[in-house]
């Protein structure tokens, strides 16, 4: 039997824990009822699984690393806070929502666990599933790599899939990928701007932290337009500017932003990040003001290698047609927390088309009317499981 006939008959086992975890949302770090859930499922399959401390993350381990090697499946069980408007039957129970398909994700991986279970005995080597919280925010695969789950024994290759409404593929269940880069680096900017706060009327007594930060953030887009490669795109977004105390005639005493940075690679992350601290230092000393400069919730970029990911396309193949595997032009300017593992193991992510109007408008992910079709996740089980055992 195939691993997509397999697959094919716990379709519908995939729909109902989907369903299930849909109906009771989580966010962060912390998913007690989902983590349960998923907890429930492992056990009734007979697979021993370990969990941490400080998060919900649970790692499974099906198969023996003595008779080969150690191939990761990740799989991120969180949702948003958004309230869902959607109207099906299986709705989310709470002010939170599976708007970004990671119930679909968890309920793929536990279809591809109970696949991966029955062939336990013929598999030449292990496989670790890694059910991760947080990747929303604040971000739950740094700490699974911090906690040793790619350790112990030592991962090989990972896969991760993604549930998408795949712009050239009308046909749910069609898969897209790329070599190289398949999601951006994401890394949030905080500045403040301090400079001299007095009269609007007396600005020569003060230091204006506002005509600063604008020109902080014009020369800040020059990095863009002007330093990095124009073939590496980069992207640089100030989104909050707050200053002032909503008066027309006092300067304040500080600004302060918000922004994010994307790009494609680590050298062009890195480049970036770099010119940025030294344009805000020169021209905020330029103008005698003084900045503090932080990054948080820093993601490095997915890229897919190529090894891993030409043993992919073959196993692809042989679970879904030639002509339902789309090789995509453009990586995703998204961000997403799998990097983590990514930097560490050499990788395959792809996404699965999972698209599903809701009267006839088809809704993005973080939309509160995002919807998915469940009917065909079973596809997803199918290549993650001839993957893991082809990599092998
Ligand atoms: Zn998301
Ligand atoms: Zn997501």
């Amino acid at each position: 039997m195939t691993s997509l006939d397999d697959a094919m008959n716990i379709k519908e086992d995939i729909i109902q824990w989907r369903r299930a975890l849909h109906r009771i949302p989580e966010t962060g770090l912390i998913l007690p009822k989902t983590a349960a859930y998923v907890k429930a499922q492992l056990d009734e399959m007979g697979i021993p699984y370990e969990t941490f401390e400080g998060h919900s993350g649970i790692l499974a381990m099906i198969g023996d690393p003595a008779r080969g090697k150690t191939i990761a499946l990740r799989a991120d069980m969180d949702a948003l806070e958004i309230q869902e408007e959607t109207g099906v039957t299986f709705a989310s129970e709470n002010d939170k929502m599976h708007a970004c398909g990671h119930d679909a994700h968890t309920a793929t991986l536990l279809g591809a666990a109970k696949l991966l279970k029955r062939r336990d005995a013929d598999l030449k080597g292990c496989v670790k599933l890694i059910f991760q919280p947080a990747e929303e925010g604040p971000g739950g695969a740094a700490p699974m790599v911090r906690d040793g789950v790619l350790e112990n024994p030592k991962v090989d290759a990972i896969f991760a899939m993604h549930v998408y409404n795949l712009e050239n593929a009308k046909i749910p269940g069609m898969i897209g990928l790329r070599h190289g880069t398949m999601f951006a680096s994401d890394d949030q900017l905080y500045l403040k701007i301090t400079g001299k706060g007095g009269h609007g009327s007396a600005p020569h007594e003060t230091v204006d932290p506002i005509v600063i930060s604008a020109q902080v953030i014009l020369a800040l887009q020059n990095i863009i337009s002007r330093e990095v490669k124009p073939s590496s795109p980069a992207v640089l977004t100030i989104a909050s500017l707050n200053a002032g105390r909503g008066t027309t005639n006092i300067i304040s005493d500080s600004a302060e932003m918000l922004g994010t940075i994307r790009t494609l690679s680590f050298e062009t992350r890195a480049f970036v990040l770099q010119r940025i601290e030294e344009i805000v230092a020169a021209v905020t000393k330029g103008f005698r003001a003084d900045y503090e400069l932080r990054f948080f919730d820093s993601y490095p970029p997915v890229i897919n290698d190529r090894d891993v990911t030409n043993i992919f396309l073959e196993s692809a193949r042989k679970v879904i047609s030639e002509d339902d595997i789309i090789m995509l032009g453009d990586s995703l300017m998204g961000g997403e927390d799998a990097a983590f593992f990514f930097e560490k193991v050499p990788g395959t992510y792809f996404l699965l088309n999972t698209v599903m109007p809701i009267d006839g408008i088809v809704y993005p992910i973080h939309n509160s009317k995002f919807m998915l079709d469940d009917s065909v996740l079973y596809k997803g089980a199918a290549v993650l499981v001839q993957a893991a055992m082809d990599a092998m």
